[in-house]
């Protein structure tokens, strides 16, 4: 999508501080930490949010969980993690590429 902020990311049109890329997903930290660790997990494929998601992206969503608390645990939250997905408008979302908060590190937990 050419008018996406996160396929920009992905395509390297806009800066962003990677912490892990592979065919399917890209990682980077979020420009505005809530936390000490705060990385959003995109799928290298354009979804608009989790309302979205077709049968056929079932597969990339379970990649993504599984890939999930291993870039957590690299990134130092070996305590535990939150997860955050926000969806639509009335779901807090901002940015229309779907996206996983992984926020941790210590500190007062938000929800993103
Ligand atoms: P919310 O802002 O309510 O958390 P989203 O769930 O859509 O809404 O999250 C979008 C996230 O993307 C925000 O945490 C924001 O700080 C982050 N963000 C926006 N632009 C950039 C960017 N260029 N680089 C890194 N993170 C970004």
């Amino acid at each position: 999508m050419s008018d996406c902020i996160f396929c920009k990311i992905i395509d390297g049109d806009i800066p962003s501080e990677k912490v892990y890329e592979d065919d399917k997903i890209y990682v980077f930290k979020d420009i505005a930490p809530k936390t000490p660790v705060h990385l959003l997990m995109i799928p290298k494929k354009h979804i608009a949010s989790l309302a979205e998601v077709k049968d056929d992206d079932q597969e990339l969503l379970g990649y993504m969980m599984r890939k999930v608390p291993q870039i957590a645990h690299e990134a130092g939250c070996e305590k535990g993690f939150r997860t955050v997905i926000n969806t639509g408008d009335e779901g807090g979302q901002e940015v229309y590429h779907i996206h996983i908060h992984i926020l941790g590190g210590g500190g007062k937990m938000p929800f993103a």
